[in-house]
């Protein structure tokens, strides 16, 4: 029988934050992490966790696709050795010539300082410098490599920190290198038969609406599929029932923070606002929405400390809600800032609309005949009004409550405008218990 406190003694648990080994033009930091893990299975290691997949604040301008960083949790006698390795990957896998800028970062103990997931939180809303990331590093001592200008070291650092408030899986499943860059094909029907069978313990796979297949990237990174759910059970489940003409690689299941809205947790202030962050406001809509080309819907809402103009666009479909709002309206709205332009101001792009309270939608007109229900004509300033057809008289306006087409609720974007990180309907209320890592369910799997 084995000592565990022996064990122990001897052995380290090992974090490693991973970023930024993507371009635009191919690779992947998940399918990195994935070449990783089949390498650390033929080690003498123990997995202590599942892989992180943790995506960070969409709304910086130089992600690449989703801004998503991983995360491996390991034990080891030999973290020396595992290190070595896990760098050569890095450096030797990395899309460095169109521009990744890789980070990696080891971190060995059992707990995560309070320093790391603080980090970490301003990560999910915030445009964090690398050089604020090296300050980090050298301040806390903390082993790394990276490439390039070292952006990556902002996304490694932020997955290792990361704490969990619920999380959701990714089954990421890769394609054999022959097959990169090739037009994937998958059969509709199955995906659509998966979602059916299997939501919403899965989400976010097949936009019914539109009849548009969600699962697929569409550029030439190794992902053939990812299939976004509530458990291991139920992504791998899911992954059975789904048809591919084409033999994949394999498998891997991550722990997510996708679909959990947690970039738009924080309350902004319009006096502290810098471009590219994420959240939300709590306000009173104060002008009228206007519809712009493109079907671009534009209003305005005043806040405690200032106003804000905000942008609904058309890709979402819920711009049919931006414009019945009216000014008094008092909304929570949330996404991310864009940065001002020569001729716009900072804008709000919306990605989440929640109606609080609707305000009265009165429209004052000239009064009704009774007897003949006619409306009656002005008879000048301070005349009254008379009904031309009877001649009553009457000396005051009336007020029309017009039905207020919209409710107070929360209004998401279509399945199909989604982030990764957008909170779908079916999870408004869904929170998961951090579950223990478990092996009982192949979480990699190579065919
Ligand atoms: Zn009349």
């Amino acid at each position: 029988m084995k000592n565990s406190s022996i064990i122990l003694q001897n052995e380290t648990i090992l974090n490693v934050g991973l970023d930024d080994t993507d371009s635009p033009n191919g690779m992947c930091t998940t399918f990195l992490c994935y070449k990783i893990v089949k390498f650390l299975e033929k080690q003498n290691i123990e997995f202590v966790d599942f892989p992180y997949l943790i995506r960070f604040n969409p709304n910086i301008p130089w992600k690449t696709r989703g801004n998503g960083a991983v995360r491996l949790t390991i034990r080891t006698k030999n973290p020396k050795k595992i290190k070595e390795k896990i760098t050569q990957f890095v450096a030797n896998y990395s899309d460095t010539k169109n521009g990744a800028n890789p980070g990696l970062v080891f971190f060995q103990s059992k707990e995560i300082p309070a320093s790391f997931h603080k980090f970490s939180k301003l990560a999910l809303w915030k445009l964090i410098s690398r050089k604020h990331a090296k300050q980090f590093v050298s301040e806390n001592n903390i082993e790394s490599f990276y490439l390039g200008n070292g952006q990556g070291l902002v996304g490694a650092i932020s997955a290792v920190g990361y704490k969990f408030s619920d999380h959701t899986f990714e089954l990421l499943s890769y394609r054999k290198k022959s097959q990169f860059g090739k037009k994937r094909s998958i059969s509709e029907n199955s995906v659509k038969k998966m979602q059916s069978v299997t939501f919403p313990e899965t989400f976010s796979s097949y936009d019914n609406e539109s009849d548009r297949v969600l699962i697929t990237p569409h550029g030439p990174d190794p992902v053939f599929y990812g299939i976004r759910g509530e458990t291991v059970k139920s992504v791998v489940r899911a992954s059975t029932i789904v048809n591919t003409d084409e033999k994949l690689d394999g498998y891997m299941v991550f722990k997510s923070n996708q679909g959990t809205g947690d970039h738009l947790k924080n309350e902004l202030k319009i006096n502290d606002l810098k471009p590219y962050t994420s959240g939300f406001f709590v306000g009173e809509v104060c002008s009228k929405p206007v519809t712009e080309q493109g079907g671009h819907v534009f209003f305005s809402i005043q806040v405690k400390d200032g106003k804000i103009r905000c942008a609904v666009y058309k890709p979402t479909k819920i711009t049919k809600i931006a414009q019945d709002l009216i000014t008094g309206d008092k909304i929570q709205i949330g996404g991310g800032i864009r940065k001002a332009s020569k001729n716009y101001g900072r804008i709000l792009n919306v990605e989440f609309l929640h109606v609080l309270q609707l305000a009265k939608h009165n429209l004052t007109t000239n009064p009704t005949c009774r007897k003949c229900n006619k409306r009656m004509k002005s008879k000048g300033s301070k005349q009254g009004f008379e009904c031309a057809k009877c001649g009553n008289r009457s000396f005051s306006k009336t007020t029309l409550e017009i039905p207020r087409k919209i409710q107070c609720k929360l209004y998401i974007p279509s399945v199909s405008a989604h982030r990764h990180l957008t909170r779908p309907y079916q999870r408004i209320k869904k929170r998961n218990k951090n579950i223990q890592f478990n092996d009982s369910i192949p979480w990699i799997h190579i065919f």
